[in-house]
């Protein structure tokens, strides 16, 4: 989100812009752990349209920021199993299609012959979108970084932020453990960290966050999934599956398998160190669905943080109470692939434009009333 507002702050001419990593390299917070999915199929509108925006633009990244990303448009095939969620998904086929994606509801039949391996035992419906897909979130970060530098903006990595002096409710200047900045404008783009940036100026940026596992499989003998008895035992794009019911996912990496799976028993928290009694759980569910799973070696496996808000939607914009702080942050699990639009967005913002974008379901101000409907479709 910081590499992204930079680079289209720069884009703008505003230049004389610091972009601040307390680690010695951009994205290794939640952006360089996640499994790279950009989709359009959300269940709220304006999450719809920052993935129309987004994605458009991974499509000509290369072209307009001047990195690869490695960007696959392979699809996302969502499994329903549960009658409620096909009447939500059906739903959410009409708002999506009224915005203009074209998403398909598809027949479990039609659903496996997408997906080489899949076993559709109870799926009732699932639903399509071949323009959604994958790219490299390390790509993405690294482009919008070097793009904003080149137009003149700073990078200073291993560099906290530590704190935030008000002049009344006006910001001056940025605290970090090399010196101070002195700046009237501070965007907050700490990722599951965004509260206690928040803090530093008494701000409440309800933002948690949330553990979640990636494992990595290889076939039986470490070879590739594409070789001898193992081809055809899971899809051979990089189509990425969803069974919605259990959160369980998965797409291919390379000649490997990544999957993962949301554990509702995972309390908020910062720790990442990989949970391993976790993976019998995911295991069982994924080999109903992918059976070539059964007899597959989890090669490697990491963990990151989600950064859930309370509706699941993210905040983006100024804060009410404090002139000239700003919070892009919170996006719940789908953040990687918002980063284009809510960039541009958040600069249009900072420089006095019109961003043309109803921005009321991400204000942070929502939260101090009731919350409204929020995303629905977090895997
Ligand atoms: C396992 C997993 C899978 C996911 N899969 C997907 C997916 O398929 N698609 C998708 O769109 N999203 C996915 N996500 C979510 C996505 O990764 C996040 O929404 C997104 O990366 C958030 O980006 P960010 O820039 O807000 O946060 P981050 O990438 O975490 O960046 C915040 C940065 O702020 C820095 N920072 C924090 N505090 C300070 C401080 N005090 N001073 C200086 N720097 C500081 C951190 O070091 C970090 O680099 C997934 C997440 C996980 C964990």
């Amino acid at each position: 989100m910081g590499a992204s507002v930079a680079w289209h702050l720069a884009q703008l001419g505003l230049t004389n812009i610091v972009l601040l990593e307390r680690e010695a390299q951009l994205a290794t917070g939640s952006t360089g752990r996640n499994a790279g999915g950009v989709r359009h199929q959300f269940s709220h509108p304006a999450n719809i349209d920052l993935s129309l925006e987004s994605i458009a633009m991974m499509a000509r990244f290369e072209e307009v920021v001047g990195t690869p990303i490695d960007f696959h448009q392979d699809g996302y095939l969502f499994l329903l199993s549960k009658a409620a969620h096909v009447a939500t998904f059906l739903k959410n086929v009409q708002l999506q299609k009224s915005r203009g994606v074209d998403v398909q509801w598809l027949s479990p039949a039609e659903a496996q012959a997408l997906a080489p391996g899949l076993d559709v035992t109870g799926v009732k419906g699932a639903t399509y979108c071949a323009a959604d897909g994958v790219a490299d979130p390390n790509g993405v970060t690294v482009g919008f970084a070097k793009g904003a530098q080149a137009k003149g903006a700073e990078v200073i990595r291993d560099t906290e932020v530590t704190g935030i002096r008000l002049d009344g409710n006006r910001v001056v200047e940025v605290q970090t453990s090399r010196g101070h900045i002195a700046t009237p404008l501070v965007v907050n783009a700490a990722g599951p960290w965004a509260k206690a940036i928040g803090r530093m100026c008494g701000i409440d940026v309800p933002v948690e966050p949330e553990r979640r596992h990636i494992f990595i499989a290889s076939p039986p003998g470490g070879s590739s999934w594409d070789e001898g008895a193992n081809t055809g035992r899971v899809p051979k794009n990089k189509l990425l599956v969803i069974d919605f019911d259990t959160s369980f996912y998965f797409h291919r990496e390379g000649g490997g398998l990544l999957f993962g799976m949301g554990d509702p028993d995972e309390k908020p928290g910062f720790d990442i160190t990989v949970r391993w009694d976790f993976l019998p759980k995911v295991i069982e569910v994924a080999m109903q669905r992918l059976p070539a799973l059964a007899d597959a070696a989890v090669s490697h496996a990491w963990a990151g943080l989600y950064e859930m808000t309370p509706d699941h939607n993210p905040i983006i914009g100024p804060s009410s109470e404090v002139e000239g702080f700003y919070t892009i942050a919170g996006f719940s699990g789908h953040g990687f692939q918002h980063a284009p639009a809510a960039g541009r967005i958040l600069a249009d913002l900072i420089t006095g434009r019109d961003p043309k974008f109803d921005l009321a379901p991400f204000t942070l101000d929502r939260f101090s009333g009731r919350i409204v409907a929020g995303e629905a479709n977090v895997v």
